[in-house]
Order: structure tokens, then sequence, then C-alpha cells
């Protein structure tokens, strides 16, 4: 029976051929915006990014090792006494306590920092910034930890005391608060301190964003932008503050370096986090690990100050001086979890990506986008690779959603976007 089919099945074969020939391919489509890259382009940004996977190892050795010397050098306690001398009010001398910390960890990490934050920054052509700029925002940087810190360790000391068996708990509903609270005064308080912000003037661009907007339930009537090619080359955008202190910023170099249609792409997913709540999201998400954070906190050292905790002069939980050693933990902490904090966010990147796409249907100008964020971020990673080392989805799988998008919608009109390279 099948063999008086023959006919017809090549026939249709044939015609699917042809069909297929001339369909749009989303992966082909995908394999020719990768080749746009150069290859020294691609050399370029791979080693750029996979140095950062030896800054997480070389950034937790360091932690640990500063842990280590200020304990064993009897800084810690060092410090803890002369500011008990000052005054006998817990709070005060917790806070003091921490500033002095925050200080001497910054002034000898400062060989590292500025190898990694301005050197390395440099030799890849990524910073603007002059020596003197860098050590300026380093100190404005300093003032805003310390202004930060030391009323949440105040804080989560002062739960130490109260509550010695359940400390942990309270400690990770402090720092989820003040996350929170954080968030929400950053655009207003802190980010003009390295930046300045500014609403975008009348244009057509503005005008299409604040459409976008309107009709994905952004309650906004202001789009800003900001100077940051007074640090970087870097393309960026992005959804800051909570509680009403929301706002949708752009940076200049995006304004400066893209069509239009890009940033109407890029805009599309600035949106998406907002719509998404994505804000809100995150900190649940930050909450839920911080009590695992907390409880690994308080067995390392637990753990410490029972081998350790004669030798340093610091003997129990409540005292302050024992606030390196929880640093340390946390930083081992986190950067053990890497992979789960990153898979958290690259998902809801993810998210707003596709919400990007659907908002202002701009395929192609968004594997452009994707392909100029590929400047500092490898384009074309291993699954692996991407699940353990990405907080954004790479430029390929990136370029690979737009192109999936772009062949779904191809009878619509997306005339706008530049042309795709092949
Ligand atoms: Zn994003």
């Amino acid at each position: 029976m099948f063999r008086h089919c023959k006919p017809l099945l090549l026939l249709a074969l044939f015609f699917g051929l042809c069909t297929a020939a001339y369909a749009f391919d989303a992966e082909q489509a995908t394999q020719a915006w990768l080749a746009t890259q150069s290859t020294a382009d691609r050399l370029r940004s791979d080693a750029y990014f996979e140095g950062g996977y030896w800054l997480l190892l070389v950034d937790l050795v360091w932690a640990l090792a500063f842990a280590w010397f200020f304990m064993g050098l009897g800084a810690s306690a060092r410090l803890r006494d002369r500011i008990a001398r000052f005054t006998r009010r817990r709070w005060l001398a917790d806070m003091l306590y921490i500033a002095g910390y925050v200080i001497a960890l910054t002034v000898i990490s400062l060989p590292l920092n500025l190898w990694e934050g301005y050197f390395r920054e440099h030799n890849y052509g990524l910073s603007n910034q002059s020596l003197g700029q860098w050590f300026t925002e380093g100190a404005t940087s300093l003032v805003v930890a310390v202004v930060f810190m030391a009323p949440l360790a105040a804080l989560i000391w002062a739960a130490v005391r109260r509550s010695p068996r359940h400390w942990w708990l309270w400690g990770s509903a402090i720092s989820t608060v003040f996350l929170a609270i954080s968030i929400a005064v950053v655009p207003v308080f802190v980010a003009p301190l390295f930046n300045d912000y500014k609403p975008l003037p009348d244009s057509p661009i503005r005008s299409q964003i604040l459409s976008m907007a309107r009709a994905n339930g952004v309650p906004a009537t202001e789009v800003y932008e900001f100077d940051a090619s007074r640090q970087s080359t870097r393309i960026s955008a992005n959804v800051s503050g909570l509680f009403g202190t929301e706002r949708v910023s752009l940076n200049d170099n995006l304004l400066k370096r893209t069509t239009p249609a890009e940033v109407r792409a890029v805009m599309g997913h600035e949106i998406g986090h907002y719509t998404l709540n994505h804000g809100i999201k995150l900190i649940i998400g930050f909450g839920l690990i911080s009590v695992a954070g907390f409880a690994f906190i308080r067995r390392a050292s637990q753990w410490a100050l029972t081998r350790y905790g004669a030798r340093w002069r610091v003997q129990e939980m409540g005292d302050i001086a024992v606030a390196p050693v929880v640093v340390a933990a946390f930083t081992l902490f986190m950067t053990v979890i890497t992979p789960l904090t990153n898979t958290m966010v690259r998902s809801i990147e993810q998210e707003a990506d596709y919400f990007g796409l659907n908002a202002a249907r701009e395929p192609d100008a968004f594997a452009r986008v994707a392909l100029r964020l590929s400047e500092y971020r490898k384009i074309n990673p291993s699954r692996v690779e991407e699940i353990i080392f990405f907080d954004h989805p790479s430029g390929a799988t990136r370029i690979r959603t737009a192109m999936r998008w772009k062949a779904e919608h191809l009878d619509e009109n997306t005339a706008s976007a530049p042309p795709s390279p092949h």
C-alpha cells in the first residue's frame, strides 16, 4: 500500500524542501548573527569574562585570608577594646567597630581592588575613568558601605545577644528588610552620588518608551538618562527603586551607540522587570536564601570560636569582634551557591527578554543589542558554564530567543528593525 504512495510522498517531500529553503530558520539566523562578531572581539570578551570566574575564587581566598589574619593577629580584639574605652553604649560600640573594620578591609584590599576595578577594566578597554576619579568614587562607596553596614550589624548583634538560639532567623529577617530599604533609597540617595540623572528631553524615542510603559502598566511619566560614560563604555539600562521610588533609567552609552530600535528593545526588557515585579521576587528569593545563609554562618562561626576563640580573644557570638569571621563565612556561602543565585537572576532576566520581545517587537534590534553586550560577556558558553557563571542569558541564548520569536512573527510588521546579517 505504501508503494503506491511513493510518488505522492516524493512530491510532498519536494514541496517540503522548497518551502524549507525559503522559510526563516531561527537556528541559521542565530548562527549568522553570532558569525558577525569578529574572532579578535570574541577572544577578548571570552578572556575578560572567563577571568571573572577566577576572580570569584581570588576574592573568596582573599576574604578568608583577611579574616584569618585580622583575627589571628589580634587586630579584631584590639579594635573592640579600644572602642570600649570611648563608649559603654553597645549599639554605638558595634557601629564604630564595623566602621573601623570596613575601613581596614578596604585599605588593605586596595591593591586587589585597584587591579580588579581599574587596571583590568582599562586593559580590556571597558573603562573611561581616570585614576583620580576611581579613588574618589571608591571613597564615596566606602562611606555608603559604612552608612549601610554599621546599623545593619548593630541590629544583628543586638539580636544575637537577645536571642542566642534564634538570632540567625532574626538576622535573616533584618537583612532582608535592609535589602528592601536599600533598594528603595538607592535611586534617590545613592545613585546621584555617582552619576547625573536627568529626565530624557522630549523626543520621539521618549514618547515611544513612555507609550510602551503605559501599555504595560508602568505609571512612569519620566524616563531618566544618566552619564554612565563617566565610568565605562558599557551600554545598559535599569529599573531601580521600590515602594514608590521606582524609575526607568537608560545610560548615555546606550543612547549614543545604538539605534532607536535597539533602545526600544532594551526598554521593553526593562519594563518587563517592572511589570513582572522582579524586584519583589528577588527580595523574597534573597530572604529564603539568607535563612540558609545565616544557619551556615551560625554553625561556621560557632565552630571557629570553639577552636580558635581563646587565641583570638573573642569567645562568644554576641561579641562584635567576631564580625570578620561572619563576613568570611558569608562570602564562602555566597561563593558556593553562585550557580543557584545566578540561575535565579538569569531566569528572571530571560523572562524580561521574552517580555521585551513581545512589548517592543524588535527581534533583530534585540539580537544586535545582545551582540553589543557580548563585548563584556562571553557570547557562546557551554550550557553548564552558563548555568554556573552567568547572571544574564549569554549573547547566543538571547539571539536564539529573539530569532525564535521572529520565526513565529514573520507575517507581522517589524520593518523598523535593522536587517538581519544574512
Ligand atoms: Zn534585565
